[in-house]
């Protein structure tokens, strides 16, 4: 599976499109690549997510938890309750560690867009129309700065 396959399966799995599941998504990928791993089949990894309860924060976890094969339904992976969007991959057998932190020169724009005022108002996202902007430009900043 190539990350553009991975982006799209993930986002299936979360149910919607947001900013929020994308940055999950293109963290969890840079954990891999940094430590040089596959995605978690078994409980070969270990992750910790830190993230809040508000809606950006759970997004975020289904994106790691996708992208990474670390999850709840597995068992291999922890919430730490710090309202960051940051996650941190363990490979068990060697004990080595990266720690992502998501943050965007985006994260202002993204605040104050139309997607997250709606969203503050209580509108479930597939309630209206998002054009992807900021997946878009969150998903290519990955792939410029990757390719450089
Ligand atoms: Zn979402």
């Amino acid at each position: 599976m190539d990350d553009k396959e991975i982006l799209q399966k993930a986002l299936e799995f979360h149910g919607h499109r947001c900013w929020a599941s994308v940055a999950g998504v293109r963290v969890g990928l840079a954990a891999l690549n940094k430590l040089r791993v596959r995605r978690s089949g078994g409980t070969e990894l270990f992750g910790i997510v830190e993230t809040g309860e508000e809606h950006g924060g759970m997004c975020f976890g289904d994106g790691v938890q996708y992208t990474t094969g670390c999850t709840f339904g597995k068992g291999n992976i922890q919430k730490q309750p710090y309202g960051k969007l940051a996650f941190t991959l363990i490979e068990k057998e060697t004990n080595r560690a990266v720690r992502v932190v998501f943050t965007s020169a985006l994260q202002k724009q993204i605040a104050t867009s139309a997607f997250m005022q709606k969203r503050a108002a209580g509108i479930p996202p597939m309630k209206f129309l998002w054009r992807n902007k900021w997946n878009w430009l969150i998903w290519s900043g990955m792939h410029r700065r990757s390719k450089s």
